[in-house]
């Protein structure tokens, strides 16, 4: 099965093909931790309203992540972008009437779209600065000369060693070096 990225905004525009359905995923969901009342959730959009991302983007909606993967429709869910939007505030989870753990289902997705090694560039690029200094990102030459110039202590150096063995066990470095074809084909 292979989809191109797709938003839930653009999912409701672009015709629903049977091959693209997964009718197991849910049942897979519901297996999961996190995601297992998925199937509860009776669409009534309180975490879409309630949602603080959700106000400021035309796209993100976590109401439609769950109805799309409800409907079976699993490469739309991981390839989408909007996935990784969520600011994990948990408001939807203490909002829905149904009990659904919406933010949590919303990690599901994530860490099954990270297995495939489908998440944004932006994150690859920190985790690979992670990797090389221990430090998500690199700081600048004149950050440091600035601290110094203020009497500021040196930064404590970062220690990549140790983030290397941590993250070898979850097989992280391999899934950040997976080319962008490979992300966002299907399983
Ligand atoms: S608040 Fe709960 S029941 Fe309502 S749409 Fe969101 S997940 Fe579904
Ligand atoms: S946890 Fe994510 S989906 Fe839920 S309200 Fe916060 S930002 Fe929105």
């Amino acid at each position: 099965m292979t989809e191109a990225a797709a938003t839930p905004t653009q999912s409701k525009d672009q015709p629903i093909k049977a091959s693209e359905l997964d009718p197991k995923f849910k049942y897979e969901l519901v297996k999961m931790h996190g995601s297992e009342k998925i199937l509860k959730c009776f669409q009534c959009g309180t975490c879409t309203s309630d949602c603080p991302v959700a106000r400021y983007s035309d796209t993100y909606r976590p109401r439609t992540l769950i109805h799309m993967a409800q409907l079976g429709l699993k490469d739309r869910v991981l390839n989408s972008d909007t996935l990784w939007l969520c600011a994990a505030c948990f408001t939807c989870t203490d909002r829905c009437p149904q009990d659904v753990e919406v933010a949590s289902v919303i990690r599901v997705f994530r860490n099954l779209a990270a297995e495939k090694g489908c998440f944004p560039q932006v994150f690859k690029d920190q985790a690979a600065s992670l990797l090389e200094s221990g430090y998500a990102y690199k700081i600048p030459e004149l950050r440091i000369k600035k601290r110094e110039s203020q009497g500021l202590p040196p930064l404590p150096k970062g220690n990549p060693e140790n983030v290397r063995k941590t993250l070898k066990g979850v097989k992280f470095i391999e899934k950040i070096q997976k080319p962008a074809g490979e992300q966002q084909s299907g399983q």
